[in-house]
């Protein structure tokens, strides 16, 4: 088997780790940043100009560790942002802003997908000090699945215009 190859799987959702669900990057070079406040790009606080805005200097991100079990065995895999975009339906920054609100939100989104039915699409770290496979897709395979972002709203009470459009089979 060719180490670099992507894989796909079918695989159940068993938990997810709700305690750190995103990380902090530069919002110019995406460079991680260990402290959220922290400037990266030295140019943008240098500007003389008055009219360019500082603009924000970092930016959330998703990184969901998820434990997932295919019919062989359990393991721990790692979703960044654009595959976890597809589960939350939110950007990180957005869910953040929900959690800030309702605090239970993390909590409440990891038992929103435990047991969901996902085929993932899988690659090797290429990054020696990655431990865990990474999603490079993902794929819910209940009929109707809905991002855990829209479950959260109905849970809490939130009228968003999603939910508002669903149609008449409703009852
Ligand atoms: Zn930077």
């Amino acid at each position: 088997m060719e180490p670099d190859k992507p894989t796909t799987i079918t695989c159940t959702v068993i938990s997810i780790d709700h305690t750190s669900l995103h990380y902090t990057v530069c919002s110019s070079c995406e460079r991680t940043l260990t402290l959220p406040d922290t400037q990266c790009c030295t140019f943008l606080k240098n500007t003389t100009n008055i009219n360019s805005q500082v603009g924000p200097t970092s930016k959330l991100l998703f990184r969901v560790l998820m434990s997932v079990a295919t019919d062989e065995k359990v393991f721990v895999v790692v979703a960044f942002d654009r595959a976890a975009k597809v589960l939350f339906g939110c950007s990180a920054q957005e869910f953040v802003d929900f959690a800030k609100i309702y605090p239970f939100s993390a909590e409440t989104a990891s038992k929103i997908l435990e047991g969901e039915m996902l085929r993932v699409t899988l690659s090797k770290p290429k990054n020696g000090n990655a431990q865990h496979q990474r999603v490079v897709s993902v794929v819910p395979l209940k009929s109707g699945f809905r991002p855990v972002i829209d479950t959260l709203r109905e849970i809490y009470g939130v009228r968003s215009v999603k939910l508002q459009k669903r149609g008449a089979n409703d009852s």
